[in-house]
């Protein structure tokens, strides 16, 4: 198979760091980022005691500057960029009529802005090379909206509607745009939530259980592969059955 270079953002996460394994697993040369130095490092020394060598950078994705240096930096330690998965999230809650204006923006400049500031100095070269994979880590909130996630519904919404342009403007570029959304799954991000409300989210999904971080891998895997460039503009949903239909 094509050894290809892979970006994940937000690769030290629960998910991301699933996703970092299996891209690494599939032959590709992985890179992702950091903002703290020292948490970086020791994941980093975590990865390699596992057997993974992992590319990291320094990173803000809410800032198009950092985002724009990462993306170079990655190019010059590993070649340019083949295959982009925009993960990096975050949540702050807080029912509407009381949430604050930082609680609004942090969430759409760290899921939705993101994928302006990271994916623009990647797809150029990606057009000229002819080949890409863009794969947007959205969420099953983004399509249902949720009780206290206004921001996060909104910014993860906005992640399809700008998945779905960009599969039009680049499918005769060789590269496809594709979305994941994920239900519940058992990662820090969740596991935050009070155990009575997480019990009640449990016992709404159809398999009984929250899904993994390599459940989430694996449909990042299958639409990064060689044999997907005929899947764009797509939705992939991963939720246990959670939330069916459209
Ligand atoms: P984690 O909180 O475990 O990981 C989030 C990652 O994003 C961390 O590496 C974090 O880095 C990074 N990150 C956050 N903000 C920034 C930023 N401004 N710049 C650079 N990196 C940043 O979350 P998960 O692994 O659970 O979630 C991954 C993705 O999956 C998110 O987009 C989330 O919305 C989505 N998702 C998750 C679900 C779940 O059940 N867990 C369900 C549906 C969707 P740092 O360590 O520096 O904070």
């Amino acid at each position: 198979m094509t050894s290809r270079v892979a970006l994940v953002t937000g690769g030290t996460g629960g998910i991301g760091t699933a996703i970092v394994k299996r891209l690494a697993n599939m032959g590709h040369r992985v890179a992702t980022n950091y903002r703290n130095e020292e948490k970086a490092r020791a994941w980093q020394e975590k990865m390699k005691a596992e057997g993974f060598d992992v590319a990291i950078v320094k990173g803000d994705v809410t800032s198009p500057e950092e985002a724009e240096a990462m993306v170079r930096e990655v190019e010059a330690m590993l070649g340019p960029i083949d295959i982009l998965v925009n993960n990096a999230g975050i949540t702050r809650d807080g029912t509407f009529h009381r949430m604050k204006a930082d609680q609004w923006t942090d969430v759409i400049n760290t899921n939705l802005n993101s994928c302006f500031n990271v994916t623009r100095p990647v797809i150029e070269g990606m057009r000229e090379r002819k080949w890409g994979r863009i794969i947007q880590i959205s969420s099953i909130n983004g399509l249902k909206g949720q009780y206290g996630q206004a921001n996060y519904a909104a910014a993860k919404a906005g992640m399809h509607g700008f998945t779905i342009s960009l599969a039009r403007e680049n499918a005769k570029n060789g590269i496809t745009v594709n979305t994941i959304c994920p239900g519940y799954i058992a990662t820090d991000m969740v596991m935050a939530v009070p155990e009575e409300v997480r019990a009640k989210i449990v016992a709404d999904i159809p398999t009984g259980r929250l899904g993994t971080p390599e459940e989430i891998a694996y449909g990042v895997g299958f639409l990064a592969d060689e044999q997907a460039g005929w899947i764009t503009g797509s939705n992939l949903d991963i939720n246990g059955g959670h939330h069916m239909g459209w």
